[in-house]
This record gives structure tokens, C-alpha cells and sequence, in this order.
């Protein structure tokens, strides 16, 4: 067999490979029995309860790959213990491309080591039970680039918002393929902190 067509299999296969480990995180929080009351994409959430759920769900969703991105694994190492598969090796490569990039966390703080680290759920949860002192009547929105107060503008939260899994209004393609490829991360830096 010829280089190229080896080439070609490893790439097809990697490329499925990595595919099918990053879809769940796009799938799993659209395809729910029970939606939560979330205002529709792509306006900016109120921080309450339905958001705090919803974000719990995508993170189940974010680690769902995990278990199945094993599976190309398995699959390909079984190929390549029956004989040398470049296919089974692309299935291998691209699930294990996937999955280190998901253990490997993105920073050091415990608010932004992925995109729904718990430590940004707390810190959203804490804004949601105690209403924050900026002025009489606060009404906390998460903002692209962090939370806000939709009555006096004032910054609460300096965390740019991840997709949080509401059905897009944007193309559906489009739509699915910016959460594939940045990962469920933020579209957006976090403002500046006054
Ligand atoms: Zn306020």
C-alpha cells in the first residue's frame, strides 16, 4: 500500500477520532428531556438558579468525553493488535489529542482552569445568593466578558462567558462547529477589572 493512502486513512481516522470525542459537549446540554427556563441565545443570562443548573450540565458534558473518547481508543488499539492499522493509530491519536488537552488544565487559577471549573460556579452561585452591594435594586446579567449589573453597569464578575448550551440562534452549523473547535472556552477575553 502506498504512503499516501496510509496517510490518508491515518488523517480520516484521526479527524472521526477527534470529532466524535468533542461532539458530546455541543450534544448533551441541547438534547435534554427537561429545559431550563434560560433566556434564549444569545442574550445575556440573569444569574439565577436555571443558569447555575445549566452550567452543571454542560460541565457533566464537557467531562462526558472522557468515557468516549475512550472508545476510539479501544477500537483502534484493538486494529493495530491484529495488524499494523494506520486507521486504528489515527483513532487513537486523535481521541488521545482530545482527551490530554481536556486533563491539562488551562490556568492556574481554580476559576479559569476550564471553561466550567467549579471554582467559576461557586463564585456565580455566591453572586446568585448574595446579592451584591453596588446599588439598591442589583440584577447581575453574565455579560460575553463577565458579569454585570444591569442596573448601575457596574463589573461583579471579570469572567468571560463559555457556551453555556442553549440552542443557538446563530446557523446550526456555525454554530456547532465555533463550540467544537474552541472547546465550550469563552468567544471573548474577560473586561478589565476597574
Ligand atoms: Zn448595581
Amino acid at each position: 500500500m502506498s504512503f499516501s493512502v496510509e496517510m490518508a486513512r491515518f488523517i480520516v481516522a484521526l479527524s472521526i477520532s477527534w470529532f466524535l470525542t468533542r461532539i458530546p459537549l455541543y450534544l448533551l446540554p441541547r438534547i435534554n428531556l427537561h429545559d431550563l427556563p434560560l433566556v434564549d441565545h444569545p442574550a445575556s443570562p440573569p444569574v439565577d438558579e436555571a443558569l447555575i443548573l445549566q452550567l452543571l450540565r454542560v460541565r457533566r458534558a464537557y467531562w462526558a468525553s472522557i468515557p468516549i473518547g475512550l472508545v476510539p481508543i479501544v477500537i483502534g488499539l484493538l486494529m493495530i493488535i491484529q495488524s499494523p492499522s494506520s486507521f486504528g493509530f489515527g483513532l487513537i491519536v486523535g481521541a488521545a489529542w482530545v482527551l490530554i488537552a481536556r486533563i491539562t488544565p488551562f490556568a492556574l487559577d481554580s476559576m479559569e482552569r476550564y471553561p466550567y471549573a467549579m471554582g467559576l460556579i461557586h463564585e456565580l452561585n455566591r453572586i446568585r445568593l448574595e446579592p451584591p452591594a453596588c446599588c439598591p435594586n442589583p440584577i447581575p446579567v453574565w455579560e460575553i466578558d463577565g458579569v454585570r449589573c444591569t442596573s448601575c453597569d457596574r463589573l461583579l464578575l471579570a469572567e468571560s462567558r463559555p457556551d453555556i448550551g442553549r440552542r443557538r440562534s446563530d446557523n446550526l452549523l456555525v454554530g456547532a462547529m465555533r463550540v467544537i473547535l474552541l472547546d465550550g472556552r469563552p468567544f471573548t477575553d474577560a473586561a478589565e477589572e476597574e
